[in-house]
């Protein structure tokens, strides 16, 4: 991918500047937790974005996208604001950095990237996460990580119409070969924990479906865990978020509420528990069950919290009947991909026997994507 970049840059912009990268990023557990003041657990991948920047003494910018194979140029400026949707990403990193008290200068650029786009592994915080470090180090602008991580958010939010969580271009940022990162989304500690999973693989299975329901069940869902955060509070002032609730004392409040709060409130208060319990088994290396804590987290997600589909129970059940270690839903639900973690050996008729059922049952076939935990934003030198 360098070269191609690199090529592409030479054509456009003459001699080679200086190469960025940032990645795609999984969550391994800790599912609609976000939200609820509970913990996430991502990790940066082996997919991402690369990009060849150098200023150019102009106060524009001039941006080739090779996937797009389509150039844009603009300012500076609030009102310069660009066309394509692509380019309103590296628009919106420069405009929230200046409003940071960050200086940026005209720069050209070439980008490539292989996060498949709109898969549930943020393609999105790949490109603003490369840009927001690039900027900073070109600059010298001094701006701590979690703060580069927030120019990504409000990026979406302010230039791309996506009102999203920190949790993507966080791990984006921060994420590390080798390690997972367990955010505190009320507080926004975070630690890093090991995750090599040797003899092991990590798989996405994406079903390429996208279910409409998602973004009205979502509001629901949120309305459903502050009812019950609601009635728990009641005797438990402390309560500030869902994740602060102990399952007992949802249980005090189980007649108040109505049985479908409970049980969104039920499975929100065990994934919390279920991601410290996933960092413990890391920390002994004992992957079996981090397995058993991923099919745990589909159940809570399909039959409690209820944004799974028919697609994704089946390639969970699959994944079940042929002894695959781990198996969930990634990402809000109703379609999307599977992560599974599965033994070598099983590697092979695991997938072979997704795409043979899946495509069989569904009409048409899944796409698979091999995934390592790997570095997140940086400099390649
Ligand atoms: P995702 O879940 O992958 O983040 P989004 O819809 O949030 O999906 O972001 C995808 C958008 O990000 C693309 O439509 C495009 O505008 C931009 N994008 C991501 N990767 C690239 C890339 N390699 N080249 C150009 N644009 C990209
Ligand atoms: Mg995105």
């Amino acid at each position: 991918m360098k070269e191609r970049i690199h090529e592409k840059f030479k054509a456009l912009y003459g001699e080679g500047g200086r190469f960025f990268a940032s990645a795609g990023r999984i969550n391994l557990i800790g599912e609609h937790t976000d939200y609820n003041g509970g913990y996430v657990f991502p990790g940066a991948i082996d997919k991402g974005l690369m990009a060849e920047i150098k200023l150019n003494g102009s106060d524009k910018v001039r941006a080739f996208s090779l996937d797009y194979n389509e150039a844009a140029e603009f300012g500076l400026r609030e009102e310069d604001a660009p066309a394509q949707a692509w380019a309103r990403y590296i628009f919106g990193v420069c405009r929230e950095t200046i409003k940071r008290g960050g200086k940026v200068e005209g720069f050209d650029t070439v980008f490539a990237g292989d996060v498949p786009l709109g898969a549930g592994l943020s393609s999105s915080a790949a490109l603003e996460s490369t840009f927001a470090f690039a900027l900073n180090e070109l600059f010298s602008n001094g701006i701590d990580k979690f703060e580069l991580a927030k120019i990504g958010q409000s990026t979406e939010h302010n230039y791309c119409g996506v009102k999203c969580g920190i949790m993507d271009q966080f791990a984006s940022i921060f994420g590390k070969k080798g390690s997972l990162i367990r955010l505190n989304c009320k507080t926004l500690e975070y630690k890093y924990f090991p995750f090599n999973p040797e003899g092991y693989k990590l798989v996405l299975v994406d079903s390429c479906v996208k279910h409409e329901l998602a973004s009205s069940a979502y509001n629901k869902r949120r309305e459903s865990c502050e009812n019950a955060a609601a009635a728990i509070r009641k005797n438990h002032p402390e309560v500030e978020f869902l994740s602060d609730a102990k399952r007992v004392w949802l249980e005090e409040v189980r007649a108040e509420i109505p049985e479908e709060d409970f049980l969104r409130a039920e499975y929100v208060i065990g994934e919390v528990q279920r991601v410290l319990d996933v960092c413990d088994a890391l920390e002994r290396g004992d992957y079996e069950t981090v397995g058993e804590m991923m099919y745990q987290t589909h159940f809570g997600l399909s039959r409690l919290y209820e944004v799974s589909c028919e697609e994704l129970d089946f390639l969970n059940k699959l994944a079940r009947k042929m002894d695959v270690t781990g198996s969930r839903v990634m990402g809000g639900g109703f379609g999307g991909c599977t992560i599974n973690l599965v033994k070598d050996e099983l590697y092979k008729p695991f997938l072979d026997a997704v795409q043979k059922e899946f495509t069989a049952k569904f009409g048409h076939a899944p796409k698979i994507y091999d995934v390592v935990v790997s570095d997140g934003a940086r400099e390649l030198k």
